[in-house]
C-alpha cells in the first residue's frame, strides 16, 4: 500500500515528500490506495497482449474488428490487428470482451463524491444553496483532507466505471493547501485528470494568484497523468488569465442562471476573444447562431445531459450543436444528483436526441436530422472527449503510438450474451458491472471487475468521516431516509 509501505516509484516518493511538507502528516498518513503501485506489480512485463477481443479502435484508419489483438509496450499502444505475434508479452485473454478506448468525462467536480446522491431530487437552486457557491453551502466547509478524500474517491469511482480521463473543474480550491491536497489525491488515483483550476470558496481563496506556484510545483512536465487547465466564468479577464499561461479553459454557461450566458457572446466572437482553447460546459440556451460561432472558432461543448435534464439547466444543447457542425463530448458534472458513469451519460444522450427527432417525425416534419447511433455516442464518450480535452494526440482511440488507456467490457455475461452488436450492447445494454479491466497509460488499474490495490474499506471509512464532518457543519439530517430538506 502506498501509505503503509514504501512509495512505489521515485516519482511518488517525491510526491509524498512534497505533500507531507505542504500539508502535514495527517492527510498523508490517512491517504489511500496505491492502485498504480499494484498495477506496476501486475504489469511485470513491459509488453501486454490483449488477445482475441472484439476491438473497437475508434481510429478511422484502423477501423473496428470482430476479433483482434492489442499490443501494449510500456505505456503505449504498439499495434492493433489480427493474430499479432508478441514474444515475451504477458497475454491477457480478451475473449468474450469488447476492447475500446477508456471513456473520457469532460467535466466533473470530483470532490463532491463525498456528497454523492444527497440531492437525488435537487434542482440548480438547491445545489447552489447547499453544495456550492451559496454563502451557506457546503463547499467552504471542506478542509484540505476532505478535498483530498473526495477527489480521490471520485477519481477511483470513475476508473472503476471505465472512465480513464476526467476533466475536473475543481471548485474546492478554498486555499493553496486545498489545491495541494486535491492534486495529491489525483496523482495517487492513477487516473488521467485535467485539473481545471477554479476558484473555491471561503476567506482563504487565493485563486488565481496561487496559479504560478501550482504550475511550477506540479506541472513542469506535460508528460504526466495530471495536467493543468483553467476555469472560471466566461469573460474577457478570465479568458486572458488562462491564455497568459497557455492553458485550456473550461467555463460553465447555463441558460437558467442569471448572468451566466454572456450578453455580448457574439461581440466576444467578433473581437476574436472566443477561441479554440475553450470548452463551454452545458451551453444550454445557445441559439443556432451561437453554436455556429463556437464551431467556427474551434471551441468545444461539454454536454452533461442527465444533469441538465434533472436539474433544470435548460434543454441539453446536443441537437443545436449537431445541426451546426459541433459534436459535443459528454460529462457527468455533479454526483450530488446523478451517477458519474459513462453508460448513464451515453444512454441519456442517445435517448434524448432520438426522442426529440422521433417526436418531430411523428408530428409530420420532414428533412429531419439524423438519429444518433450507438456508435456515434461511444465516439462522443471517447475520441470526442479526447479532442475536447486537447488530449487526442495522447488518448481517445486505440491508435499505435497513443498511450494505452483501454477498457475491456465483459460481453459474455448474463446481460450481454450472445453478443449480437457491440455498439448496441454498450449503449443500450451494459452498465458498470460489465467493466472487467481498465488500463491507464499501460498500467492496469482494474482487473477481473475489481480496482487493483485499493483498500475500499479504508476509503469508505475516511470518506464517511469526512462526510460526517461536513454534514455536521451543515446541520443536515443524519437519517438517510429523511427527505425534509429540499432536494433530498
Ligand atoms: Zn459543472
Amino acid at each position: 500500500m502506498w501509505n503503509d509501505g514504501k512509495p512505489y516509484s521515485a516519482h511518488d516518493q517525491m510526491v509524498r515528500r512534497d505533500f507531507l511538507k505542504a500539508t502535514g502528516a495527517a492527510i498523508a498518513t490517512s491517504a489511500l490506495p496505491g492502485a498504480a503501485h499494484e498495477a506496476l506489480a501486475a504489469n511485470a512485463s513491459p509488453r501486454i497482449l490483449l488477445k482475441g477481443g472484439c476491438v473497437l479502435s475508434f481510429d478511422q484508419a484502423l477501423g473496428d474488428f470482430d476479433k483482434a489483438d492489442v499490443l501494449i509496450e510500456g505505456k503505449r499502444i504498439a499495434a492493433v490487428g489480427r493474430n499479432l505475434a508478441a514474444a515475451n508479452a504477458t497475454v491477457i485473454d480478451a475473449t468474450g470482451t469488447i476492447v475500446l478506448p477508456g471513456f473520457i468525462d469532460t467535466h466533473h467536480h470530483l470532490y463532491q463524491a463525498l456528497l454523492r446522491n444527497i440531492q437525488g431530487n435537487g434542482l440548480l437552486a438547491d445545489y447552489f444553496r447547499d453544495i456550492a457557491n451559496g454563502p451557506k453551502s457546503a463547499t467552504p466547509f471542506f478542509r484540505p483532507q476532505d478535498a483530498y478524500i473526495g477527489g480521490l474517491s471520485g477519481a477511483l469511482r470513475s476508473l472503476d466505471s471505465g472512465v480513464t480521463t476526467i476533466a475536473d473543474v475543481s471548485q474546492v480550491n478554498n486555499s493553496p493547501e486545498h489545491s495541494d491536497a486535491l492534486i495529491h489525491g489525483f496523482q495517487q488515483s492513477g487516473a488521467r485528470i485535467v485539473y481545471a483550476y477554479t476558484s473555491g470558496a471561503g476567506p482563504d481563496v487565493k485563486w488565481p494568484q496561487d496559479l504560478e506556484r501550482l504550475l511550477k510545483r506540479y506541472f513542469s512536465s506535460s508528460d504526466q497523468l495530471v495536467t493543468p487547465a483553467f476555469s472560471g466564468s466566461v469573460n474577457r479577464d478570465m479568458l486572458a488569465t488562462g491564455r497568459k499561461y497557455g492553458m485550456r479553459i473550461w467555463s460553465h454557461i447555463v441558460e437558467t442562471l442569471p448572468n451566466s450566458f454572456p450578453k455580448d457572446f457574439e461581440q466576444m466572437g467578433a473581437e476574436g476573444v472566443l477561441r479554440s482553447d475553450t470548452v463551454y460546459i452545458h451551453f444550454t440556451g445557445a441559439t443556432p447562431k451561437q453554436a455556429k460561432l463556437v464551431a467556427d472558432t474551434g471551441g468545444a461543448v461539454s454536454a452533461a445531459v442527465p444533469i441538465e435534464m434533472t436539474m433544470r439547466h435548460g434543454m441539453p444543447v446536443v441537437q443545436v450543436c449537431l445541426d451546426n457542425g459541433l459534436t459535443p463530448s459528454l460529462s457527468s458534472d455533479v454526483e450530488t444528483s446523478m451517477s458519474a458513469d459513462m453508460f448513464t451519460m451515453m444512454r441519456s444522450c442517445f435517448l434524448l436526441q432520438r426522442a426529440m427527432v422521433n417526436e418531430r417525425s411523428i408530428q409530420g416534419e420532414k428533412d429531419l436530422p439524423k438519429l444518433l447511433t450507438a456508435r456515434d455516442v461511444i465516439a462522443m464518450a471517447t475520441i470526442q472527449g479526447a479532442r475536447d480535452c486537447a488530449l487526442d494526440k495522447k488518448v481517445g482511440s486505440l491508435t499505435p503510438g497513443k498511450e494505452a488507456d483501454i477498457v475491456m467490457l465483459r460481453a459474455d455475461t448474463i446481460d450481454s450474451f450472445p453478443l449480437n452488436n457491440a455498439y448496441g450492447a454498450i449503449v443500450t445494454g451494459m452498465d458498470t458491472s460489465n467493466v472487467d479491466t481498465v488500463m491507464v497509460a499501460g498500467k492496469i488499474v482494474k482487473r477481473h471487475g475489481r480496482l487493483v490495490g485499493v483498500d475500499l474499506a479504508r476509503l469508505r471509512k475516511e470518506a464517511t468521516q469526512a462526510r460526517d464532518y461536513i454534514a455536521g457543519k451543515m446541520n443536515w439530517p443524519i437519517s438517510v431516509i429523511d427527505s425534509s430538506t429540499p432536494g433530498r
